[in-house]
């Protein structure tokens, strides 16, 4: 099991470092690397992705990642930015399957802004398709019309093969937890999602014992904040996805608990926490690592197929809640309010 190990900037260096102490804990072998990325990568070698660190992440079989940027880079030319090294490394290692949980351990109900009977024990996966759609489909552009007005393009498309691999991801997940996927797109306006619900109805006859369902977009982002419980795997494009995964992660409340995994076909993967490099609270040891200890779970779940495991540091986390630790963003009155690493320590107790 080789692992790249990739901090990032701002709080990325303290909250991996509490993954890495778990990880170390669990003792299953794994060879840990690390290298810089975003500005970390610009300040080592001049580009947010440098090349040992891209040749790590390709001979490694998991990247785990904290977070990138900082607003001091925000002036230097787009191509040097931390977000790019992002990007970069995503369309690198081909991750086209964006896994992002949102799950509300019931300790935290009452961080969510919905009511807690409506959130309390919330377990949904969406499954986002992160390569393609209408954030890289051709052509695109702002050009000039003859009339000498301005015009702006941009193409959503999506071909067979790429809704069918994601669908098989979204399938392949359903079948682990509660065996429902909900396909959501806008299929009575957009051709393109027409076919995407298509290639879903034809991939769910391999999955005889899936209950597949379909809701259009604008329905299912109602049905987010009226009633999540109804979901269990939801499976959309680029675009509703972007869109979704961030309102479903803000139903639990806490940024800082939320992980996430982008996959590739050989479910090679980078995870990392939802949330970015909280530049506010870098440095302060204060920032809430579960989130990205939770990440190294997925990791163990999806790239190295160790369930076990994975349930291992999920029940540690959930005990640690249980009695009452509590970083700041997620501090309540009653409970013990802990630093960054002296949560990574509980954590580790717990294990
Ligand atoms: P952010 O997620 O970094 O922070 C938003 C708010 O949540 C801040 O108040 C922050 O203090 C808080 N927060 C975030 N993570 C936390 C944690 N683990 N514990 C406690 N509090 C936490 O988003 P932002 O402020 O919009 O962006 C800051 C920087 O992060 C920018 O440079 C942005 O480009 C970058 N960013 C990176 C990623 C990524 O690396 N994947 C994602 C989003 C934003």
């Amino acid at each position: 099991m080789k692992i790249a190990v990739l901090p990032g900037d701002g709080i990325g260096p303290e909250i991996v470092a509490q993954a890495v102490k778990v990880i170390k804990a669990m003792n299953i072998g794994a060879q840990m690397q690390e290298a810089p990325i975003g500005g970390a990568g610009y300040e080592a070698a001049g580009d947010p992705l440098p090349e040992a660190t891209l040749k790590l992440a390709k001979e490694s079989d998991a990247v785990l990642l904290g977070a990138v940027g900082d607003w001091k880079y925000d002036t230097l030319p787009r191509d040097k930015r931390p977000e790019r090294g992002l990007l970069r490394i995503r369309k690198e290692l081909n991750l086209f399957a964006n896994l992002r949980p949102a799950v509300l351990y019931p300790e935290l109900a009452s961080a969510s802004t919905l009511k807690p009977e409506v959130v309390s024990g919330l377990d949904i996966m969406i499954v986002r398709e992160l390569t393609g759609d209408i954030y890289f489909g051709q052509p695109r552009g702002i050009s000039t019309l003859e009339n000498g007005e301005r015009e702006g393009i941009n193409t959503m498309r999506y071909n067979e093969s790429e809704i069918r691999r994601i669908g098989r991801v979204a399938f392949d997940i359903a079948m682990k937890r509660n065996k429902k996927v909900c396909s959501v797109d806008k299929a009575n306006v957009l051709e393109t999602t027409e076919l995407w619900r298509q290639v879903m109805i034809e991939l769910s006859k391999d999955y005889p014992e899936v209950e597949l369902t379909h809701m259009y977009v604008d329905n299912a982002a109602m049905q987010l904040v009226r009633a999540p419980k109804q979901f269990d795997v939801m499976v959309t494009g680029n675009i509703f996805g972007d869109i979704l995964s961030d309102e479903a992660s803000m139903l639990t409340g806490s940024i800082g608990m939320l992980p996430s995994a982008s996959l590739d076909e050989n479910n090679k993967g980078m995870y990392e926490p939802s949330h970015g490099s909280a530049p506010d609270i870098a440095g302060k040891n204060i920032a809430n690592p579960l989130a990205t200890i939770l990440s190294v779970s997925m990791m163990l779940r999806y790239t190295f197929n160790m369930a076990a495991e994975a349930d291992r540091i999920e029940k540690a986390v959930g005990k640690v809640l249980a009695n009452g630790v509590r970083t700041a963003d997620i501090y309540t009155e009653g409970t013990a309010k802990v630093s960054c690493s002296e949560m990574g320590d509980a954590v580790v107790a717990a294990l």
